[in-house]
């Protein structure tokens, strides 16, 4: 954040200001006490379980400048405290302060699945023609977006920003304060469908990302979706359709592998590019096509933005691939859906070379009352694929294991409930020549598990 003063903060949330100067001058957020940097401004947050206003004075004792307070009428001190009605919604505010100071275009990313990487290879193509700025990590809900407003700064010259939703009118919030020129939807999933009830229902919700879709924005659609390749833009905005089919404005055409890595040529207009992934997984065809849509809309030639990426590396625990002791290992620990864990298996299916392959797999969380059937079906999904052996984790794998049991005869199947059984089960297990992929809920915590198999 740059130099915000703490007057401006007052426009921004409408606060009182309980004591300090008007002239402090902000450059950070806050929302943990123990990671405050110089100027910055703390925002103690009321959670489920905590209320951060207990650690405003180790926030000061840390180095903060200011800080707001939802919970103090008066103060007497020598830094300024804010009075606002609500922490977060006083955050929210003056993320759409400063992002309304900023000139630069953004683009938003939603969709079920696929919303970091599809975010990293979209940042990945505009760099090809701009100083881009990108959501890090996975800040992507009501408090993370706010706060990635305000990393931005006037250097940047366009942003990515990563939109997330777990609960109804989540969306509609975080994009109306982002104010983005174009957004990207990635797809429709089962993911969240415990909150928001059916799919259908999570598509109307997708859709709310144009609520912060600025006049004469663009909409970039998964043509290849069943419920988005119908969909178009508000009144006002353009609709791009990206994907595989006919339907599609840029256009995935002549998709093969290349040594398991995905291979295609771009098509729009009369432009014409050969593409080559440096990340497996087919799913990335698609999440490469939008980052082609969105540079070539913005001026790059599909050539140059192709050309960057190749650069692309992928993100941590999203289907990184990595070579250890002569086996291939695939960690896709960060989360886990329907969609998502079917990519993952078919990435594991196209690992030529592997003499076994095993798919480690937990539980996936979030899928309301027909969680089993959504592990039953990956469990049929896995029997008419070409794998060895499934390991699994968790209650709900185990419905995995059960549809594969019922329906193959070929795959060894073994079944736990800890994370130390499953740890020293695999260490005797795993060997050279394997090809495994760990997949599943980020709760379910198999990135402790992958972390043993890199360090070897
Ligand atoms: P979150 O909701 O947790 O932020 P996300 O939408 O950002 O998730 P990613 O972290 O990008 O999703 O990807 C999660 C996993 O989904 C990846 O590891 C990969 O297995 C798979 N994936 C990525 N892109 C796609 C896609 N376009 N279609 C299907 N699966 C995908
Ligand atoms: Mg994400």
């Amino acid at each position: 954040m740059v130099n915000m003063t703490i007057n401006e903060i007052l426009l921004a949330t409408g606060g009182t200001l309980l004591c300090g100067s008007k002239d402090t001058v902000l450059q950070h957020i806050s929302i943990d006490s123990r990671n405050e940097k110089e100027h910055s401004l703390f925002v103690p947050l009321i959670g489920e379980k905590v209320d951060a206003h207990q650690f405003i004075d180790q926030a000061f004792l840390n180095g903060a400048a200011a800080t707001l307070t939802s919970e103090h009428d008066a103060v007497d001190a020598e830094k300024p405290w804010i009075r606002v009605a609500d922490t977060k919604d006083a955050l929210q505010a003056i993320g759409c302060f400063y992002r309304e100071r900023l000139s630069i275009p953004l683009v938003g990313i939603t969709g079920s699945v696929g919303k970091t990487t599809t975010r990293e290879m979209v940042a990945c193509a505009l760099s090809a023609g701009f100083n881009v700025f990108k959501t890090s990590g996975n800040h992507n809900s009501q408090v993370g977006v706010p706060i990635t407003l305000s990393e931005i700064t006037p250097d940047h010259e366009i942003g990515v920003i990563e939109l997330g939703m777990s609960e109804p009118g989540e969306l509609t919030v975080i994009a109306t304060l982002s104010k983005i020129q174009m957004a990207v939807i990635t797809n429709i999933g089962v993911t969240h469908i415990e909150q928001l009830g059916s799919r259908e229902n999570i598509y109307k919700e997708k859709l709310t990302i144009q609520d912060g879709l600025t006049e004469g924005g663009i909409l970039f659609l998964n043509g290849d979706d069943d419920l988005l390749r119908d969909t178009k833009a508000r009144e006002g905005c353009k609709t791009i359709y990206y994907g595989t089919g006919d339907n599609a404005d840029y256009r995935a055409e002549n998709i093969h592998l290349e040594d398991g890595f995905p291979a295609f040529t771009a098509t729009y207009k009369d432009q014409k590019v050969f593409v080559k992934l440096p990340v497996m997984g087919s799913h990335n065809v698609l999440n490469a096509m939008v980052s082609l849509a969105v540079a070539s809309e913005n001026g790059i030639s599909l050539e140059a933005a192709a050309r960057k990426l190749n650069e692309f590396t992928g993100f941590k625990n999203r289907q990184q691939i990595y070579d250890v002791d002569g086996m291939t290992i695939i960690d896709d620990t960060y989360n886990a859906s329907p969609v998502s864990m079917k990519a993952g298996l078919e990435v594991l299916s196209s690992l030529a070379n592997a003499k076994r392959r095993i798919a480690v797999l937990a539980d996936m969380k979030e899928l309301g009352e027909d969680a089993p059937k959504y592990h039953y079906e990956i469990g049929e999904y896995i029997v008419a694929h070409p794998i060895y052996e499934l390991v699994t984790l968790g209650e709900l794998a185990g419905q995995i294991a059960r549809a594969v049991r019922e329906q193959s005869n070929g795959i060894l199947i073994k079944e736990f409930m800890e994370q130390d059984a499953l740890i020293a089960y695999l260490k005797g297990e795993l060997k050279e020549g394997d090809g495994v992929l760990f997949k599943g809920s980020n709760s379910m915590k198999l990135s402790q598990v992958v972390d043993q198999f890199h360090l070897v």
